[in-house]
């Protein structure tokens, strides 16, 4: 999968399948995005391989007080990465991908704040915060993430 920003200096390729993705409806991502929720593709950051340009990071604080770095093009500055406080794992903002179809929502997380007028489809699990990865995400995800914090 490869995707880039909007004035195409910058561009990525994605070399594995993603761990897990999540559509994320809390009101960070709400702020951040400007929309109604964030598609997130959890993958190895040295599984991004960045083939033009050069992201820069900008330190986002968060509601609860933590510091969300969020890489974006230095040139039209949207946003395509982001991690949250483990640099292992990058959260490529799926709709920065050529195709976006391409993943669909593993997962929808912080219900809570979702939109009313936001349906989440039958059958995708959904939680009010977050879950717990042991029980959700593949063996197969779990172990890289392992492998990524080792
Ligand atoms: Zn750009
Ligand atoms: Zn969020």
């Amino acid at each position: 999968m490869e995707g880039g920003c909007s004035c195409g200096a910058v561009r990525y390729r994605l070399a594995d399948e993603p761990l897990f993705v999540n559509c994320c409806h809390c009101l960070n991502c709400q702020r951040q995005t400007g929309s109604a929720f964030v598609i997130n593709v959890l993958i190895e950051s040295d599984r991004v391989e960045v083939v033009a340009g050069e992201p820069v990071s900008v330190d986002v604080p968060r509601d609860d007080g933590t510091v969300q770095r969020i890489y974006r093009c230095s040139n039209c500055q949207v946003a395509l990465f982001s991690d949250y406080t483990r640099p292992e794992i990058w959260f490529v903002r799926a709709g920065t991908l050529d195709e976006p179809a391409s993943v669909a929502p593993d997962a929808h997380i912080y219900t809570r704040s979702k939109l009313p007028w936001v349906t989440i489809p039958e059958g995708v699990p959904a939680f009010d915060v977050y879950y717990d990865s042991k029980t959700l995400w593949p063996p197969a995800s779990l172990a890289r993430l392992r492998a990524a914090f080792a």
